[in-house]
């Protein structure tokens, strides 16, 4: 893997070598024990680079428009000065191993731009490892001065929720036409969306995006808003027309602004709901690799199966021998 300790890694990463930051990647992405240790070491020095930049969550159907969003968007700031990352939560790859999202030759002049990394979704057997390696990319990439980092998602709600909780903003981008039901978003996932874009307003299909930024507009107004200091907007825009993609980042700016502390506030609380979610899976990791649970777990399964024994018995049964072994 790398020929360098962790502090050597740390180091090059900090001074924005593009070369140590994919070689950090790959070790926290590992699953070797002895590459967790370093990942681990290498983490820890590095948190006090941290928390620099603008996270920001998108997330939208197949086709709705988010790479051709996202390569616009990310070649204004960059234009602006600004550094960024681009990562994804692919809930996919965890089953088929691939992942389409955060693929370079879906935003080809962004992956040429020196200025833009971009990192596809982590392979891994469960979403939460898949969340897990991703939280831990964005800080690696903070650390490597990109002051803004975007991820990307596409999914059956808990890997939207996974992604609002690692980012300050999310934003969700919707087609022209439809009711929710109509374009199969979730209440839940409205609620988390900070600024809804409603992509492809150009040629036919503009007055038809008018209206809908019109309609969930109001549709917002019923809705439980996750700030006190902030009501989520909807905007349109042509991603591939370049329009409307600047005004994103203005109201991006204003969320900033409107939101203070807040952010500060969020990440803080993010920070341990992650802490529990990790000692949550890693407990249950210890548990399952258990050679002696692991002899009492079949027979559990086994009368759970067969409604001889209530799963919350079972649970408690598993877990005293666990606790007692
Ligand atoms: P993703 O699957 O959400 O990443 O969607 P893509 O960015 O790959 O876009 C899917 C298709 O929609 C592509 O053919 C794009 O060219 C097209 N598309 C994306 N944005 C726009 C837009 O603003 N207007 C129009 N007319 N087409 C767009």
């Amino acid at each position: 893997m790398t020929r360098y300790s962790p502090e050597q890694l740390a180091e090059r990463l900090r001074d924005g070598d593009r070369r140590a930051l994919a070689q950090a990647i790959t070790l926290i992405e590992s699953t070797r024990p002895e590459h967790r240790v370093k990942a681990a070491q290498l983490l820890e020095s590095l948190m006090p680079s941290t928390g620099n930049s603008v996270r920001l969550g998108i997330s939208g159907v197949p086709g709705v428009g988010k790479s051709t969003f996202i390569e616009a968007f990310g070649n204004h700031i960059t234009q602006q000065g600004h550094r960024v990352a681009v990562l994804a939560v692919d809930p996919t790859s965890a089953l088929s191993g691939g992942s389409i999202l955060g693929d370079k030759t879906r935003m080809e002049t962004l992956s040429r731009n020196p200025n833009a990394f971009i990192r596809p979704s982590p392979a891994g057997k469960t979403l939460g490892g898949v969340t897990r390696r991703t939280r831990e990319t964005l800080l690696l990439c903070e650390a490597g001065g990109f002051d803004v980092v975007l991820v990307e998602t596409v999914g059956v709600g808990q890997s939207e929720t996974a992604v609002a909780e690692m980012t300050d903003m999310f934003l969700l981008l919707l087609l022209p036409g439809g009711g929710d039901e109509l374009q199969g978003i979730k209440r839940g996932i409205m609620e988390l969306a900070d600024l809804i874009l409603v992509n492809k307003a150009d040629g036919d299909s503009k007055v038809i995006a008018e209206r809908t930024v019109t309609d969930y507009t109001m549709a917002l107004h019923f809705l439980h808003s996750r700030s006190k200091n902030w009501q989520p907007r909807v905007q349109a825009l042509s991603a591939l027309n370049n329009q409307g993609v600047a005004d994103v980042w203005e109201t991006v700016n204003d969320f900033q602004a409107k939101l203070g502390d807040e952010i500060q506030h969020r990440r803080s609380a993010q920070a341990v709901n992650w802490l529990w979610a990790e000692t949550a899976d890693r407990l249950l990791d210890d548990l399952k690799g258990d050679a002696s649970v692991r002899k009492r777990v079949a027979g559990l399964e086994r009368d759970v199966t067969e409604g001889k024994l209530p799963p919350t018995v079972a649970a408690e049964q598993l877990i005293n021998h666990y606790k007692s072994r």
